[in-house]
């Protein structure tokens, strides 16, 4: 499963690559992180699962993996490009709350949903304020032969860099689907790497640089962060599709700027020799517009009764590549899938216990031979630029397999398990259950009654049994007699 070479789709070359590391043995991954001004929708998340997966197989293939994902708290316009306010600033001032106090909590909560999501912790998290120093430095690096100072802040000339916006797939020479909103700029194109504070106005985060009083660029951060942490060039540079627009042909221009300036290489080093985009999980009724009140959150999900893990088991379902579409059926048909490997797995643990407290030998020791075709299905389809959807299939196929060892099955599935990241082998049919926030009746109080409704069942008091029943219907809990999948109940909405 390890000696497969790992394909990669590289969106500069629009072509699957071999992945080959900069520095042996390692691997050196960003991922753009959240504008923590609110809280992270679940299309968001599916950006950091997918990373999450990217990282995971590095790891099992054996590289070092170092991973930085960044936390902007500066400089993201409301427009990716040079247009609107910024968006920490604006929520700070909706909620007459300090900035710091804005990011700290919905750092915290896209935290919750990393944790929830069982995404590994990154090597290093990369606050954005706490490299506006490096940032400075970056841009004096560059100024002079790539950018134009306006009344308005230190602007990126992008005739300076070779082939800009080679990544971009609707770029034009007039930079398309930009709004031309700064006089004086060179080029449609150009982009603000510093922004000076308007006279007459404070700003509650601002820095002094020689380009005036003002915050960083969002594109400056990201170039700058990855640049300082893991070195330029490193191996993978990964965001959600949008980004290939407009935010990442900008860092790959800073980047050539910065390292032609620093002779780090050839005019065309982009910074990073892989950059890998999700593409968007949608939902018709635009729900999970941030603007649109109560948004797809992965606490919504939550709330509504799904485990967090049915969502990741939903995005693992589809190439990241794939638009995916969301909806509460699909959300439910994930959790089912879930719930199905989980119980088996349930099942085998349970096997394995009593052949181990009986001290019964495996029946059949050749089991390697039977799993081999299944790992190599597995380890083939993520070594396929991260095909999560057939990996899941042979995993499914290695759980049917008749007259193997439970163990050495159970160990073929953990192992399959470090990539996929769904748990398998700590979560419970009971953690799976469908409970509501909302509901009213506790657990505890289910199970009671369910047991005095099985004595009555016992006994032939079939009244008694349909009045429990019923009283249990009418609290919202549907009873579910002999379910294929063991549930014992579930919670309506
Ligand atoms: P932001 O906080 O807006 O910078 O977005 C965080 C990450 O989510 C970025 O990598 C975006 O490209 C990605 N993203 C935004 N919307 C979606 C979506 N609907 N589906 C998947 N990824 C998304
Ligand atoms: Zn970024």
């Amino acid at each position: 499963m390890t000696d497969i070479p790992l394909k990669l789709f590289n969106s500069l070359t629009r072509q699957l690559e071999v992945f080959q590391p900069v520095h042996p043995g390692e691997a050196r991954v960003y991922t753009c992180g959240p504008t923590v001004y609110n809280y992270p929708h679940i299309g968001n998340m599916r950006a950091y699962v997918f990373a999450d997966v990217l990282g995971r197989t590095l790891s099992f293939k054996g590289y070092d993996l170092t991973h930085v994902i960044n936390i902007t708290d500066v400089g993201h316009l409301t427009d990716d490009a040079d247009a609107g306010e910024d968006k920490m600033e604006k929520m700070a001032a909706q909620r007459a709350q300090s900035i710091w106090d804005i990011a700290r909590h919905y750092t915290e909560a896209y935290w919750a949903d990393i944790k929830a999501l069982n995404i590994r912790q990154p090597a290093r998290w990369t606050i954005a304020t706490e490299y506006v120093p490096a940032m400075i430095d970056f841009a004096k690096g560059i100024a002079e032969r790539h950018c134009y100072e306006l009344d308005s802040g230190l602007y990126f000339d992008v005739s300076t860099v070779a082939d800009y916006g080679r990544l971009a797939r609707a770029h034009t020479d007039e930079g398309e689907g930009r709004i031309e909103t700064v006089e004086g700029k060179r080029n449609a194109a150009d982009f603000a790497i510093w922004r000076k504070t308007p006279p007459g106005e404070t700003r509650q985060m601002e820095w002094d640089s020689p380009w005036g009083r003002g915050a960083p660029g969002w594109h400056l951060e990201c170039s700058v962060m990855s640049g300082a942490v893991l070195g330029f060039p490193f191996d993978i540079h990964t965001g959600g599709i949008d980004h290939r627009e407009i935010h990442h042909p900008n860092e790959i221009a800073q980047n050539q700027a910065h390292c032609c300036t620093n002779g780090l290489d050839v005019a065309a080093n982009s910074g990073a020799n892989i950059w890998m985009h999700n593409n968007f999980l949608v939902e018709r009724s635009g729900k999970m517009s941030k603007s649109a009140g109560e948004f797809l959150r992965l606490q919504l999900l939550i709330d509504k009764g799904y485990h967090p893990l049915a969502y990741r088991m939903l995005c693992l379902q589809a190439h990241y590549r794939s638009e995916l579409e969301f909806s509460w059926e699909g959300l439910g048909a994930a959790l089912v899938r879930l719930k199905r490997l989980v119980m088996a797995v349930e099942a085998l643990k349970t096997r394995h216990a009593e052949l181990v407290s009986a001290s019964i030998a495996p029946s059949d020791t050749a089991t390697g031979e039977k799993f081999a075709p299944f790992l190599e299905r597995f380890g083939g389809a993520v070594s396929d630029d991260l095909n999560t959807a057939i990996a899941l299939t042979a995993l499914e196929e290695v759980i049917a397999i008749k007259k193997v060892d439970a163990g050495d099955k159970l160990a073929v599935i953990a192992a399959m398990d470090t990539i996929l990241g769904l748990d398998l082998l700590t979560l419970t049919r009971a953690d799976l259950r469908i409970r509501p926030k909302v509901a009213t009746i506790t657990e505890a109080e289910i199970d009671a009654t369910l047991a005095l409704r099985k004595e009555a069942r016992a006994a032939k008091d079939f009244a008694t049994s349909d009045r429990l029943r019923d009283e249990l219907a009418a609290q919202g809990v549907e009873v579910m007699d002999g379910d294929s999948l063991g549930w014992d109940w579930k919670l309506g909405e």
